[in-house]
């Protein structure tokens, strides 16, 4: 399951997507942050494909945007490390909703990359909410006690 984790992505990152997410509300905004080659980072910018009405609280990124992302991180030319989205005028939790654009079946779409959740309040406030797809891991009573 996701879980919530404490390891942001490095802070030159943050005040990127941060920025994305105050220019973009009050409409949720999404995109994807990378290591490239040369060890720098780099946030990419998706459109939210939906009408503003109800960009406010949903988001469909571009379908090609996504896709030459991933095709770039196939080829091999960039790492790609999570995902961020807005959510204005909310707190940065996962929802239902973000559950079922990354699940399938239960299972994540993308195991290995960190999902990011940015807050918005007016006057810009953020707060972070993010999330680390964790195999599930035996229930506590179901260990031996030693
Ligand atoms: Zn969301």
């Amino acid at each position: 399951m996701y879980q919530p984790c404490s390891h942001l992505p490095p802070q030159e990152v943050q005040d990127a997507i941060a920025m994305h997410a105050v220019e973009g509300y009050p409409q949720e905004v999404c995109g994807a942050w990378s290591l490239q080659e040369d060890g720098s980072w780099k946030v990419h910018r998706w459109t939210n494909t939906l009408p503003p009405k109800q960009a406010h609280h949903r988001f469909v990124a571009d379908p090609l945007e996504v896709l030459s992302l991933l095709k770039a991180e196939d080829q091999g030319s960039l790492s790609l490390e999570g995902f961020y989205h807005s959510h204005p005028d909310a707190p940065p939790f996962l929802s239902n909703e973000d559950l079922r654009q990354f699940l399938h079946h239960q299972r994540p779409l993308y195991p290995k990359q960190a999902l990011l959740v940015v807050g918005v309040k007016p006057q810009g406030r953020i707060t972070w909410g993010i999330y680390r797809w964790l195999p599930s891991t035996p229930l506590a009573h179901d260990r031996k006690p030693r």
